[in-house]
């Protein structure tokens, strides 16, 4: 690439009057970068900021994170979704304490051995964290190199990924604030290079080196392969409310939603006929359907509340007040409605 020097100079520059201040930038860790990096993988700063910090206040440390449930820590992550992340960061915590003394290790390669810790974050973490000249290559970055290169391949080849990382290992990073320009890049690809809409090329400190901008073809860049369809599952969710209590089950330990609390359900969509056999001497009420988009997935959800003093819901429910569903039990995002619903059922019982 020709001029990648002046081209992490300029685009250095431009962060250092334009980025944003963010509670992980304002007092970094190692600790702090690798939540923070964590919690932006598929979710909005807007959204992160908050749950960071109230994450930190929760967990200062490893030791903090290593030391707590399980559950705790899912309902701190509750609203991020893509619960995976929350356990891979217990578990990488427990590793962190057990086998390194408390102290994230900075090695980009002995990062990605802990839960959770792929190329990208280990380039994130030991770049930001520790100044480690490493690269870290997310889809921000593989769109903006598209673009300066004018390159057509499809960048969700892992061919297209590995060779961005080469150049940006042997030409582009610099050997002075590599955090910094890691940051500067995922900045630009978020603010200035973004996704979905044309480019703001006009804002962009290094328009001068772009390919793609030269030839009048940034909103042809980047190619990405077709996704695949998503599958589609129909629910119907089933809340059992008797004495102030509503009957919740965990979800299995592996899998979609690993651990978090949801309401008994059958597959397919009962109708309300169907669902009045469920309950022979209580009231049934629809509470409306809803959906929710998974990666791979979507799910097509319907709901019944079901009251009475004879309730049978399914074995291996527990019965959950008020508080637990406030403060206790993590649900998955999914269901975030229906826990308002439920809260709201419970407390016209206690009124
Ligand atoms: Fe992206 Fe435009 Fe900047 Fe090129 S000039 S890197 S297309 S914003």
């Amino acid at each position: 690439m020709n001029n990648a020097d002046a081209l992490a100079a300029a685009l250095l520059a431009w962060y250092d009057s334009r980025a944003r201040v963010l509670p992980w930038r304002t007092e970094p860790s190692p600790y702090g970068t690798l939540v923070s990096e964590l919690m932006l993988q598929q979710t909005r700063v807007d959204t992160v900021i908050p749950k960071y910090k109230a994450f930190l206040a929760r967990f200062p440390s490893f030791q903090a994170l290593a030391s707590a449930q399980e559950d705790e820590v899912l309902k701190a992550w509750e609203g991020l979704g893509y619960y995976s992340r929350a356990r891979n960061l217990h578990r990488a915590a427990k590793v962190v304490v057990e086998d390194y003394g408390g102290v994230l290790p900075s090695d980009p390669a002995v990062l990605r051995t802990l839960p959770g810790i792929g190329p990208y974050c280990a380039g994130s973490v030991a770049s930001i964290g520790f100044g480690v000249r490493a690269p870290a290559v997310d889809g921000n970055v593989l769109r903006v190199f598209a673009r300066l290169q004018g390159d057509f391949r499809d960048i969700l080849l892992p061919q297209v990924r590995k060779d961005t990382e080469k150049l940006l290992l042997e030409e582009v990073l610099p050997f002075q604030r590599v955090g910094d320009f890691n940051q500067a890049l995922m900045e630009l690809g978020a603010l200035v290079c973004i996704p979905a809409a044309a480019p703001r090329c006009e804002e962009c400190p290094v328009q001068s080196f772009c390919l793609a901008r030269a030839e009048g073809i940034e909103q042809q860049l980047p190619v990405r392969g077709a996704a695949k369809p998503r599958r589609k599952e129909e629910k119907t969710f089933l809340l059992y409310v008797c004495r102030g209590k509503v009957a919740v089950q965990k979800r299995p330990s592996r899998g979609l939603l690993a651990n978090l609390w949801e309401f008994p359900w059958v597959k397919g969509h009962l109708t309300f006929r169907q669902a009045e056999e469920f309950v022979p001497h209580g009231t049934v009420a629809f509470l409306g359907e809803a959906e929710h988009l998974f990666s791979h997935l979507e799910w097509h959800m319907r709901a019944y509340a079901f009251k009475g003093e004879e309730l049978c819901p399914p074995d291996g429910v527990v019965w959950a007040g008020r508080e637990e569903l406030e403060n206790h039990l993590a649900f998955p995002s999914a269901l975030r409605q229906y826990v308002r619903v439920a809260m709201k059922l419970l407390e016209e019982e206690d009124a």
